[in-house]
């Protein structure tokens, strides 16, 4: 029969130069305690791989690896210091860990793979008994691992989004890749120099060969694409113009709430949500009380929402001029519709109207950008609030960096 330590040291899989000297099993603790030793002559240096004699042993340190049974287990080891001509005294790394983890490399993983399946980390904490803190600096520790194995590779489409970060409006700013639907990088505020920030994360090669931006019509995200990307196209994109529309028909309901309120009549209160939604997307309950809202009254909100979805056709085309063309018309209805907010909004989409009519020739799809907003906004409210940005750039980076994130 083999002896405890052969069958942990089989179990570990570890190099030939590391034996499993001890077992201890604590019935009352619920542990196993592996302590391991090194039994090589000599050892790597760290910083340059030179093979150095040993200089002396570090102070013990603990892993905590993955459980046998029902087990917590936990690796403790004196990791050897090497004397390197170049880099004098330094400790070398474990060969089951990352320098400065207290968890073992396939205890990480595991940990990982949890919080893939369920994205709050308080319950993957609670679960595994560890605090949150231990459980964010795995995620930050598995992103940068991905973040190292990206590759320099061509991204034709790309978006820039800013995200709230905080209560009080504080923004991050995100950088998109459109191709593959996926977050490459995250900046905390949504200045010209953050921006330009944000984008000389693309190699000098990527930028050169990005052939559309889509971006909001926020002036310094204009000013950062001209000076790094001036060869690439600015389209400001269905998701991004929407934004702008559902935002104008929000502010003309609630001027109209308030007036009809102050003679009693609440028709309007509480209709929020039900002027957003696309007709296609409601139930058809939700489609018969809308019905009643729209034509049972002559409501203001109704012709901005009517505006509204007017503009949708807008998407559809594929030729500049006709395009323009329909630009044109879709105005001279809103002019006539009097209302100040759609008015408005419109003079602003006229501003930008060359960037908007770019959108014909690169048809950016708006899925990738709402299933990104969508996703972000789901970390933001299972978080309840980051307190630090970085908190918040993990785990954007996690759950939607399509990143190689394996041990
Ligand atoms: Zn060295």
């Amino acid at each position: 029969m083999q002896s405890l330590t052969t069958h942990y040291q089989q179990l570990l899989g570890l190099p030939s130069t590391w034996k499993v000297e001890n077992v201890d099993l604590s019935m009352l603790g619920k542990q196993v305690v592996i302590n391991l030793v090194y039994t090589g002559k000599s050892i790597s240096c760290p910083e340059c791989g030179e093979t150095c004699s040993i200089y002396d042993q570090a102070p013990e340190q603990k892993w905590r690896h993955l459980d046998t049974m029902q087990f917590e287990t936990i690796l403790v080891a004196r990791l050897p210091r090497v004397n390197c001509k170049e880099h004098g005294v330094k400790t070398a790394g474990a060969p089951w860990a990352d320098k400065h983890s207290r968890f073992t490399l396939m205890f990480e993983g595991f940990v990982v793979q949890l919080l893939q399946h369920c994205a709050n980390t308080q319950a993957v904490a609670t679960l595994l008994g560890l605090s949150w803190h231990a459980v964010d600096q795995v995620m930050r520790r598995a992103v940068a691992r991905g973040m190292k194995r990206r590759t320099a590779e061509t991204i034709e489409h790309i978006g820039l989004d800013e995200k709230s970060f905080r209560v009080d409006h504080q923004y991050v700013t995100t950088l998109n890749d459109l191709d593959e639907g996926r977050v490459l990088e995250v900046v905390e505020t949504r200045t010209t120099e953050a921006t330009e920030h944000l984008l000389t994360s693309l190699a000098r090669e990527q930028r050169e060969k990005v052939k559309s931006v889509a971006i909001d019509m926020w002036k310094p995200f204009a000013t950062a694409v001209n000076s790094l990307l001036p060869d690439a196209d600015i389209v400001h994109d269905h998701f991004h113009v929407s934004k702008y529309l559902n935002e104008s028909v929000d502010k003309v309901r609630r001027q109209e709430s308030r007036n009809l309120n102050a003679v009693g009549d609440k028709t309007l209160i509480g209709s929020r949500y039900a002027w957003l939604r696309n007709p296609e997307n409601m139930s058809e309950k939700q489609r018969s009380s809308f019905d009643e809202l729209i034509i049972a009254c002559e409501l203001k909100t109704g012709i901005a929402w009517s505006l509204k979805n007017m503009f949708r056709v807008f998407w559809r085309f594929t030729c500049r001029d006709t395009a323009s063309y329909f630009f044109n018309y879709w105005s001279k209805a809103v002019d006539r519709s009097e209302l100040h907010p759609m008015i408005k909004v419109k003079d602003m989409l006229e501003r930008h109207l060359d960037n908007i009519l770019n959108y014909v020739k690169h048809r950016t799809t708006n899925a990738v950008s709402e299933g990104l907003n969508s996703k972000i906004q789901l970390i933001k409210s299972s978080a309840r609030g980051f307190h630090s940005l970085e908190s918040y750039r993990t785990r954007i980076l996690f759950y939607c960096g399509k990143l190689n994130m394996a041990i």
